[in-house]
């Protein structure tokens, strides 16, 4: 009997205020990031790296973007299932959220390929962070449905304003460079 029904009143008034701000938040969320890998989706990723670019513009400051494709992922799937195929995914997304810091941006840029924008780094930074996320997937054993599996991965990296003026020519220096280490044996970083 602690309270009045004028307090209860007042009080429901308030979780109903609470409750819409809580689930507008949980939708934004959802709408921004993979359910399956937790990483940011691409949408979300271009309109940062388009803020960050800006920023990076304003402040004459480095920004660098890696791009990453999962080596050979298509055979995985077809010898082991997607299931298993999935599970690699979501442990290598796993990698990409840990080895980066709080103002890092992880996403998940399409099926089997991620990017990681990094304010304030510039390409020796940038390649040293990707050449220790290569090395983390390399050693990564992953048990899964019986089967135990070990993947890499190939990255390139792009640097504004060192290597592009604008976003959509950073992504294409970034994909050019992914390209290089694709071609030239996988499992390796291309600045
Ligand atoms: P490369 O080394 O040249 O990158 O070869 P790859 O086989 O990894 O490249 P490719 O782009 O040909 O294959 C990507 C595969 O990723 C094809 C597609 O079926 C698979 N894939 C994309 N999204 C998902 C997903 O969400 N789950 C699973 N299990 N597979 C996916
Ligand atoms: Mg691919
Ligand atoms: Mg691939």
């Amino acid at each position: 009997n602690g309270f009045t029904a004028r307090d209860i009143r007042l009080i429901k008034v308030f979780a109903i205020q609470l409750g819409a701000a809580v689930k507008k938040a949980q939708l934004y969320e959802q709408a921004i990031t993979d359910g399956m890998t937790k990483l940011y989706l691409h949408r979300y990723f271009k309109q940062r790296l388009l803020d960050e670019i800006k920023r990076a513009a304003r402040f004459k400051r480095n920004l660098a973007l890696i791009m990453v494709d999962i080596d050979h992922f298509k055979l995985l799937n077809d010898n082991y299932g997607h299931q298993t195929g999935d599970e690699v995914l979501k442990r290598v997304a796993g990698i990409l959220r840990k080895a980066v810091r709080t103002h890092d941006l992880p996403v998940r840029y399409g099926g089997e390929e991620f990017a990681l924008v990094l304010p304030e780094t510039d390409m020796v930074g940038a390649v040293a962070v990707a050449e220790r996320i290569r090395k983390t997937i390399e050693k990564e054993v992953i048990e899964y449905g019986g089967a135990v599996i070990q993947k890499t991965a190939s990255f390139g990296v792009s640097v504004f304003p060192d290597c592009a003026g604008d976003m959509d020519s950073l992504i294409k220096a970034a994909d050019v460079a992914l390209y290089w280490s694709k071609e030239h044996g996988r499992n390796q970083v291309t600045a």
